[in-house]
């Protein structure tokens, strides 16, 4: 217990009610620093493997990429207990406010897993591309069931559209995605607004300095960044994510579980202070 500066039983009433106050004052400015104050500006970011992460500021939360299923052997997908968990909207699923895919590769993206997550958590709000939408009504059965909690926005290559719902802030930039052959696909980079700190997640965006210059994002000033882990092999990645981005934090994702600990341990040595995801599940708190 605090020991007051003048004995209480000398003082007048309305001194003892100051005391009394200030003395409260000081012990709730002291539960807030260590306790509920620190804690409401956690964010926690939980890997999903390949590039799905959940985001989440302990009440809300944005799934990103993390709804998608086996494929091929180089990449991580949720085993069922987890993919379970996101598409029954099971803690730590049941936060979610808003869905984002990057692309409709399925790697990044099963439209059925998104259509049975989307109805199992009424209060989320699928936010993508038209392409998305169109997977999302071809194989999803029940789709015109959650056609309520999706918002279709279609940003043009370079252009940027803004989303907000729930005190979650969503920047969708149109970015080409990498190789050729998937010209046609569509590709975003979102900014995500969240619990105070902002993050940048850019799919499988072509490794081209006008890909990212347009959108100016030094100006920014992002905290954290997840980066397609073949951005750190090559000098042209490496000054992207440096001068284009210039995150506080990288993220490494999309790395292969075949070889995860090798390249993990490569991205690092490669660009010093580079975090990288690998594992099922881990987690992550800023
Ligand atoms: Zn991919």
């Amino acid at each position: 217990m605090r020991k007051l500066p003048v004995p209480a039983s000398r003082m007048s009433g309305m001194k003892r009610i100051i005391v009394v106050v200030f003395a409260l004052v000081l012990l709730g400015c002291g539960a807030g620093a260590q306790g509920p104050a620190k804690a409401a500006g956690k964010l926690t970011l939980t890997y999903v493997g390949n590039e799905g992460v959940l985001i989440s500021d302990g009440t809300r939360s944005v799934l990103i990429d993390g709804l998608h299923r086996e494929y091929d052997k180089d990449y991580l997908f949720p085993p069922p207990d987890v993919l379970t968990a996101m598409e029954t909207a099971k803690p730590p699923f049941n936060t979610v406010r808003v869905v984002l895919v990057s692309h409709v590769h399925l790697d990044h993206f099963h439209p059925e897993s998104v259509g049975l997550h989307l109805k199992n958590n009424p209060r989320a709000t699928l936010v993508a591309t038209s392409q998305q939408m169109a997977e999302i009504a071809r194989n999803y059965k029940d789709h015109e069931s959650i056609r309520n909690q999706t918002r279709e926005i279609t940003p043009e290559i370079n252009e940027r559209v803004v989303y907000e719902k729930d005190g979650i802030k969503v920047t969708l930039l149109g970015m080409r995605h990498g190789s050729e052959r998937f010209w046609w696909v569509k590709n975003l980079g979102h900014i995500i607004e969240i619990g105070g700190k902002k993050l940048f997640h850019f799919g499988d965006a072509d490794v081209a300095t006008d890909n990212f210059s347009t959108f100016n994002l030094p100006a920014e000033k992002i905290d954290i960044a997840f980066v397609p882990y073949w951005f750190f092999l090559g000098e042209n990645g490496r000054k992207i994510v440096r001068d284009q981005i210039g995150a506080r934090t990288n993220i490494a994702v999309h790395i292969s579980p075949e070889t995860a600990d090798k390249d993990a341990e490569n991205v690092k040595r490669l660009v010093p202070g580079t975090d990288a995801f690998t594992k099922m599940l881990e987690t992550r708190e800023f």
